[in-house]
């Protein structure tokens, strides 16, 4: 796939409570939720250090700092780094997309109006189409873009001097960057899934911040559910806190945190409906696998790409499921999360069919 396709995440259901993209309501609240400062930030130590460097050798130099590419999964902070680059340079931020720069005339457009030292944050920048990337290379190494004026043998590019300014790239799939453009940065942060002790720190701050009641082991239940990703814990706690006032008198405590991620049908280790109807339909009617994508998506009626795309990474990145040149298979650990018993080792020297099954069937014990 070539990295100017639109993105698979933006043609699959929006509507999970566990989606790591944001929708509208969280965009309305996550405002308020963002830390401003970095020592604010959770988690992530060595990209807070290493930022933290970066930053105050260039407040020394009195000089805007090196261009900063951002790379990791959605929901991790990546937008809220980039505000905390300018509120920490004490310079004004733009913010804008590879998805909204089709034309390179659009990203001239940008670059001619920003300001000296000002934050230039380019979110989903492997999604800008090849012309707007070219124009940024030389935009990001000289300050400098050329604008062609005319068409055909008539045209004209004038050069247009840029004030310096600061470049915070961010991307889901550093891999999918061209190396020109991935060498024009100065810093790159690769940001980590988050641990449940730094999810539980951020839920105790957001609900802080929405004056919510939580004990601590309401907040380490929500964190546990989160998949390690602080959007998701903060969409979490909103429905939690929901449940908390409808049903109770609005503290969160560990088992009424339970209660209410049940009724969102988001279970103790993080997966929803889906995750879990694919690992059902796996290990019942596939006996654990090896079975092809498109005929497990069919058992469980959704598109392969639904399967693929929002399903699967989770469940492999919590080992519970492995995709196989064979087909998928469930590991141990899918058995025993569903509570189900793997079907027996084969007797002593008989030729098992489905090797892999059996290997994670013996695995569990
Ligand atoms: P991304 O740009 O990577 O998709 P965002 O920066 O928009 O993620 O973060 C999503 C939400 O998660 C924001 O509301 C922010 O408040 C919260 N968040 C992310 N990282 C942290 C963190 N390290 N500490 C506290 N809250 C965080």
């Amino acid at each position: 796939m070539s990295p100017y396709d639109s993105d698979p995440a933006d043609r699959l259901p929006a509507d999970r409570v566990l989606a790591a993209a944001a929708d509208g309501e969280d965009q309305a609240v996550e405002a308020a939720l963002r830390p401003k400062q970095l020592d604010e930030f959770i988690g992530q130590e060595r990209v807070r250090e290493q930022l933290s460097l970066v930053l105050q050798a260039a407040r020394k130099r009195g000089a805007a700092p090196d261009h900063v590419l951002l790379s990791g999964p959605p929901g991790l902070g990546k937008t809220t780094l980039s505000m905390i680059i300018a509120a920490e340079l004490n310079a004004p931020i733009r913010i804008t997309s590879g998805p909204a720069i089709q034309h390179a005339g659009d990203l001239a457009a940008i670059l001619s109006s920003l300001t000296e030292g000002e934050v230039l944050f380019l979110d989903e920048i492997h999604r800008m189409s090849r012309p707007a990337e070219e124009m940024l290379y030389m935009a990001m190494e000289d300050f400098r873009v050329d604008v062609i004026v005319g068409k055909g043998p008539g045209a004209t590019a004038i050069p247009l001097e840029l004030p310096p300014f600061t470049l915070v790239g961010a991307t889901t799939r550093a891999g999918l960057l061209p190396p020109p453009l991935r060498d024009r940065f100065g810093f790159t942060g690769h940001m980590e899934f988050y641990a449940p002790a730094e999810l539980q720190r951020v839920v105790h701050r957001s609900a802080a911040l929405l004056d919510v009641e939580i004990d601590p082991a309401g907040a380490a239940e929500i964190a546990g559910r989160s998949r390690g990703t602080p959007r998701i814990a903060n969409r979490l706690l909103r429905r939690v806190r929901d449940y908390a006032q409808v049903k109770h008198d609005g503290q969160v405590t560990q088992e009424i945190a339970a209660q209410a991620l049940q009724v969102y049908e988001v279970d103790a280790r993080g997966l929803d409906r889906l995750d879990r109807a694919v690992l059902d339909a796996l290990l019942r009617l596939f006996g654990g696998g090896p079975v092809g994508l498109s005929t497990l998506a069919v058992a469980v009626g959704e598109e392969a790409e639904t399967v693929e795309e929002v399903a699967e990474p989770f469940l492999v990145r919590e080992g519970l499921l492995a995709r196989t040149p064979r087909g998928r298979i469930a590991t141990a650990a899918a058995w025993a999360h569903l509570g189900l018993t793997p079907p027996q080792t084969p007797p002593r020297g008989a030729v098992p069919a489905q090797p892999e099954l059996f290997k994670g069937a013996s695995d569990a014990g």
